[in-house]
């Protein structure tokens, strides 16, 4: 069986540029938080779960997910926010886990997530990689790909665990600060899982 490898780091901090270069090696990748936005629509159950704690809503006339309804209510209620993500991550965790069964053939797969530790996935995976840039940067290239002003982009960093303990708890760090090139930490950690 492939190994399960996660690989995790903060907003910004390069995750799915790394990804897209594993992905040139041939590994598959689980992007966790965009499954997570379509097993909201999908997965029955758990359009179930968000409606009885949104209320219908949650949910357009289209069935599309009504996001500003949910994030009003979640960010002003941490409670809701916490049950929320309760209901969420057990739906993308068995998603995941079948995700991986159907990968043949290769020596493992990658499950992108920004909140792995936060979300307690890590515990079922093999090998964990943090992608890691210093705040600045990471300020920086978000406030250009996303348009996001600086405030905004800190108060997501606060829910976020700190770099440190992220770095600390990994297996590999992949350090994308703009001085060390990706290719070759790259390289070296596909050569350590495949033999
Ligand atoms: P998020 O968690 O917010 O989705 P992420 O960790 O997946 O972010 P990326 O989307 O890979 O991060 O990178 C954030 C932005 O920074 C992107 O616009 C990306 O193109 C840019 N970027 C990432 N790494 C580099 C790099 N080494 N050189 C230049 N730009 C980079």
């Amino acid at each position: 069986m492939a190994l399960k490898i996660g690989i995790t780091g903060g907003i910004g901090s390069g995750k799915t540029t790394v990804c897209h270069i594993f992905e040139t090696l041939g590994i598959p990748i689980y992007y966790a938080d965009d499954r997570a936005k379509a097993l909201m629509v999908t997965d029955k159950k758990l359009v179930e779960s968000i409606i009885s704690l949104f209320g219908k809503e949650a949910y357009l006339p289209d069935d599309s997910l009504n996001r500003q309804h949910i994030a009003q209510i979640a960010f002003h209620n941490p409670l809701i926010l916490r049950e929320l993500n309760n209901i969420v991550h057990p739906s993308v965790f068995r998603d995941g886990e079948q995700w991986h069964k159907d990968q043949k053939g290769v020596p493992y797969t990658l499950k992108e997530a920004a909140l792995l530790f936060e979300s307690g996935s890590h515990s079922a995976l093999d090998k964990i990689i943090t992608v890691y840039a210093p705040k600045e940067l990471r300020i920086e290239r978000v406030m250009v790909r996303n348009g996001l002003s600086r405030e905004e982009i800190e108060s997501r960093m606060a829910k976020q665990l700190p770099d440190e303990e992220k770095k600390e708890r990994a297996d590999f760090v992949i350090y994308n600060d703009g001085r060390q090139l990706l290719l070759p930490q790259v390289l070296a950690i596909h050569k350590v899982l495949t033999t």
